[in-house]
């Protein structure tokens, strides 16, 4: 049983004495060249497959594209090979921008097919170009020179190679590690969640499928100049799958996956190439064969790829100490209590011939709790989300502060101090309960991806963790801040998404069943949080269930059926007025 630390440290010390210990086996050290290679290459798929979940099988095309530049600039131009790594960089930032732009508005299988398509383009490309050398490739690639050293044989290359590797491998863990990488992982499955705190979506994901391709440009910048030689044959849609299977035979969600399935994955096709044939005393490329039976079984036996399996015998310890307290971030402007807050007029949502909203009026004041209630399937979560942004209103208007928000998207609705629960609890389970509400304070952060890779944002992430741990305490969910979210009850988690709410400092908190899965103790713990925050300035709207919950607890209620207003007004109103006992409560006390 060891650390994550080290593990690292082991990892780190054994590329370090490879060369030493293999000094008599140079075919092994190529070897590690080739897996550092093919490592950087498959990073950048695991952040974009693993993690985010988008598909690529073109990233051999960005590592064509910077090892063709580099051949071409450093053969026919004699550019140093620092210069020329600049612009095989540029170049394939230049492409990975046109391509993110192009693809990435295409979703599910449509972007991988864009990707076979550029990366089958580009091979032809690369093949049919005259000044490429067409399918003999360019020669006489110029070794680099760092700190008066040639890095013109294996043994040398090898610490260039492993450098960048681990410098690429330390950067996306950190990246990970930090706000951008918490919104990061919520995109695969929770990215209406993570619009709903304020992370800009799409450009997140454009940012990592950039990272992707720049990782794999820097792959083929080494490439080229470790074997002085480039061709098509090394960047055709083969190389692709073989990319894409590492990452996800390595753990698709885990940055050390890469190496793990990189390594893996050279080590076999160099095995098998050579074992195969002679099995069946004939040559053909059975390794592929192989392949693909091996990749099934292993799909089959470890769906979540070897990393998970490694982790868990190395037992790497996740629970870290308590972030420290720290003091409190600062705070939004609050309205003045019994300010108009919240307009919401002749907002509608038809879903096809079903009207889930028709022609809804009401309004809210600062500082109370506005109960919305009403039978299942009334429009009651249809409303959150036309007032959230999710969904947009056919018409009418929904005003907050004065300010029309109907037409603006979730995130720039969450900016203006607007936080919400959803019905069905949406939390990144595997992550910790801590993590899952620091989301929650992403636009309370400025740092970006850079800053958080080089982690030069360790002071503003402690800030927000710290804030997270507050409102995790204060929502009486403080022993279980290191728990994965998805090992709570169903009614804890719908607590700790109260708390990412809160740790977005809202004006407006919308809380869609929060008490739903309770027990009656924690409901009433749950009461008195929100009392305690209505004290404290806090507007709720409140869509529940339990009406011994919602009558004790709201200053006004609106009723709703059918998608339309039945009633407003008063606790005891409400429940002495005959159109909503016969529609909600079917005529029955
Ligand atoms: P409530 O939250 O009051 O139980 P909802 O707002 O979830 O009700 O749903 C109102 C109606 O709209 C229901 O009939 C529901 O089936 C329908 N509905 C909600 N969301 C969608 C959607 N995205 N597409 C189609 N129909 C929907
Ligand atoms: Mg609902």
């Amino acid at each position: 049983m060891i650390g994550a630390r080290a593990a690292l440290a082991l990892f780190l010390a054994f590329i370090a004495a490879a060369p030493l210990l293999l000094a008599q086996h140079p075919f092994y050290i190529t070897l590690m060249n080739y897996i550092a290679l093919a490592t950087l290459v498959s990073l950048g798929l695991v952040l974009l497959t693993g993690v985010v979940g988008l598909m690529s099988f073109g990233q051999q095309a960005f590592t064509g594209l910077a090892a063709y530049t580099t051949a071409v600039l450093t053969t026919l131009y004699g550019a140093s090979p620092w210069i020329a790594l600049l612009a095989a960089l540029a170049v394939t930032a230049l492409a990975g921008l046109i391509l993110g732009l192009i693809s990435l508005r295409l979703s599910g299988h449509y972007l991988a097919l864009a990707t076979i398509a550029w990366g089958i383009s580009l091979f032809y490309v690369f093949g049919n170009l005259t000044i490429l050398g067409q399918f003999t490739g360019i020669g006489n690639i110029p070794a680099v020179v760092a700190f008066g050293l040639t890095f013109d044989t294996a043994a040398k290359s090898y610490y260039l190679n492993w450098i960048f590797t681990i410098a690429a491998l330390l950067a996306a863990r950190n990246l990970l590690d930090s706000r951008s990488g918490r919104a990061i992982r919520a995109l695969r499955f929770r990215s209406v969640m993570a619009e709903s705190v304020g992370v800009d979506t799409g450009a997140l994901k454009f940012l990592v499928f950039f990272y992707a391709a720049l990782l794999a440009g820097l792959s083929g910048w080494l490439y080229a100049h470790y074997l002085g030689f480039v061709s098509p044959q090394a960047f055709d849609v083969n190389a692709g799958i073989d990319y894409l299977f590492m990452a996800v035979i390595g753990g698709a969600s885990h940055v050390w996956g890469a190496v793990v399935g990189a390594a893996l994955l050279t080590v076999l096709n160099e095995w098998l190439k050579d074992l195969l044939p002679r099995l069946f005393q004939q040559t053909g490329n059975y390794e592929i064969v192989a392949f693909g039976l091996l990749m099934m079984l292993l799909l089959h036996r470890a769906p979540e790829g070897l990393m998970p399996v490694f982790a868990r015998l190395l037992r790497a310890r996740t629970r870290g100490s308590r972030p420290p307290v720290l003091p409190a971030l600062a705070r939004r402007a609050r309205p003045h209590p019994g300010e108009l807050l919240l307009e919401v007029r002749s907002a509608g949502k038809r879903f096809g011939g079903l009207v889930a909203v028709r022609d809804l009026s009401f309004e809210m004041n600062s500082g109370e709790i506005l109960g919305l209630i009403g039978p299942n399937g009334a429009g009651k979560s249809t409303m959150f989300n036309l007032i959230t942004g999710v969904l947009r209103s056919d018409g009418g208007e929904i005003l907050f502060r004065g300010e029309r928000i109907d037409r603006l998207r979730p995130r720039q609705i969450a900016r203006r101090g607007i936080g919400r629960t959803f019905q069905l609890v949406n939390l990144i389970s595997t992550m910790s309960v801590l993590e899952n509400v620091a989301l929650g304070a992403h636009l309370r952060g400025r740092q970006g991806t850079l800053a958080a890779m080089l982690r030069r944002e360790r002071k503003e992430e402690a800030q927000l963790l710290s804030e997270a741990a507050r409102e995790i305490d204060r929502v009486g969910l403080g022993e279980h801040l290191y728990e994965a979210a998805g090992s709570l009850a169903l009614g804890q988690q719908r607590i700790v998404e109260i708390a990412r709410a809160l740790c977005a400092d809202p004006v407006l908190l919308l809380l869609d069943e929060p008490a739903a899965g309770l027990r009656y103790a924690e409901k009433q713990a749950l009461a008195q949080l929100l009392r305690q925050l209505r004290a404290e300035g806090m507007s709720i709207l409140l869509v529940e269930h339990d009406m011994e919950f919602v009558m004790g607890l709201v200053d006004r209620l609106v009723v709703m059926d059918f998608g339309e207003k039945l009633a407003q007004g008063l606790p005891r109103e409400i429940q002495a007025d005959p159109a909503v006992l016969e529609a909600y409560l079917g005529g029955i006390e």
